[in-house]
């Protein structure tokens, strides 16, 4: 046991070495892939990445977006907590991963290095036109984006909303740091890249895998703060399963996405700002008022099947902007015949942070309140 410790500690040291050096786009050799980092963009410390190994070749390519997040995570040795994230680099990330090899040929993609609390609309959009660009290359089978566990679910919803390709798109990380005794990044990463490259994933819409489960996008969400399984998508459940490389698919959404979906952002630059406001026992009305005079459109987290109290019902259906009743409970729908006001939509089964995306999305179509219910029962 304690030779297993030392044998994980030493380990550990490397990767938090080639961490704190990497800065992102540096060149790392491992004795099973060589890797090599090309151009960099003017927008982000991107940088590309072929592996060369001879066993990759003819497996087809899989190009693997990194962003930052916990998965790239370092800290102090064999602890959990207390690490910064974003501080590997995709190169790095690939490198703890020689098994690859055996599955495709990586293109790595560095959008950027951020805790995915800091991603923004930019970043998705940024995305989501590299995504449209490179899968018309013949030769990729799929894309992977490593990704924070914090809002991993909001990028993979406007990512199955706004691409255009059949191609899979895999959303993945870890909730332990590179550093710490037992890191799921590596096996995660491995699993993500087996399903981007399956022809079982083709058409799938956007998914996320995590903890050896795929999850569709518009159901997965985090439901820890520090569970290895924290990605799940609790009542809709995994969609499939990897086991030691091995795609099994279950079930597929019935919800539009992709390649069906009617939004396109290749004009985009920005989204429409939309708030989300939580009610609770004597939330103050006020904060209704400024969300509507700061943003477009209002996502209400409601309690219960979207319910708030008298004082918010007076204030909310006199709003001029869309308004969105979602819930803060995890599970469960809203319908029409829930709402309190009338002036408002149902936000189905989509949580808040969702809801606010769709939202975000229908107000680019200028969407009326007949326009956005059509579009909350459809995506
Ligand atoms: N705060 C981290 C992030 O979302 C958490 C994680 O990746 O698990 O970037």
């Amino acid at each position: 046991m304690k030779k297993f410790v030392q044998m994980v500690m030493c380990v550990t040291l490397v990767f938090s070495l080639i961490g704190c050096s990497s800065g992102g786009d540096s060149s790392t050799d491992t004795s099973k892939a060589s890797v090599k980092t090309e151009a960099k963009s003017s927008t982000t410390k991107s940088s590309k990445t072929t592996t060369s190994s001879d066993t990759a070749k003819g497996k087809g390519k899989v190009a693997v977006l990194a962003t930052g997040g916990t998965i790239a995570g370092v800290g102090e040795a064999g602890k959990t907590a207390g690490y910064k994230p974003g501080s590997l680099s995709a190169d790095d990330l690939l490198s703890a991963v020689p098994e690859l090899k055996d599955v495709a040929e990586i293109e790595a993609v560095q959008v950027c290095n951020v805790n995915s609390d800091d991603i923004t609309a930019e970043t998705w959009l940024e995305i989501a036109k590299k995504i449209n660009e490179m899968s018309s290359d013949p030769d990729l089978k799929g894309f992977v984006i490593t990704h924070g566990t914090d809002t991993m679910e909001e990028t993979a919803y406007f990512l199955n909303l706004v691409v255009k390709t059949d191609k899979p798109v895999v959303l993945t990380g870890s909730m332990r740091p590179s550093t710490s005794i037992s890191a799921d990044g590596p096996m995660n990463l491995y699993e993500a890249v087996c399903v981007a490259a399956s022809d079982k994933a083709v058409g799938q819409g956007v998914l996320t895998v995590f903890s050896d489960r795929i999850f569709s996008a518009r159901s997965v969400t985090k439901t820890s703060t520090y569970d290895v399984t924290a990605i799940s998508a609790e009542e809709m459940g995994a969609i499939g399963i990897v086991r030691d490389g091995a795609v099994y698919m279950y079930e597929s959404t019935a919800k539009t996405h992709t390649t069906k979906s009617e939004f396109d952002v290749s004009k985009l630059d920005k989204l429409p700002k939309v708030s989300i406001v939580y009610f609770s026992v004597d939330a103050d009305p006020e904060i209704l008022k400024y969300a509507a005079k700061n943003s477009e459109g209002i996502v209400i987290a409601g309690a219960g099947a979207g319910e708030f109290s008298e004082k918010w019902v007076e204030v909310i259906k006199d709003l001029k902007i869309p308004v969105v009743i979602s819930s803060r409970i995890d599970d469960g729908v809203i319908t029409k015949a829930n709402l309190l006001c009338d002036n408002t939509v149902a936000a189905d089964n989509l949580p808040p942070q969702k809801a606010a995306i769709l939202l975000r999305l229908a107000i680019t179509q200028k969407a009326d309140n007949a326009k956005l219910e059509q579009l909350f029962a459809e995506y």
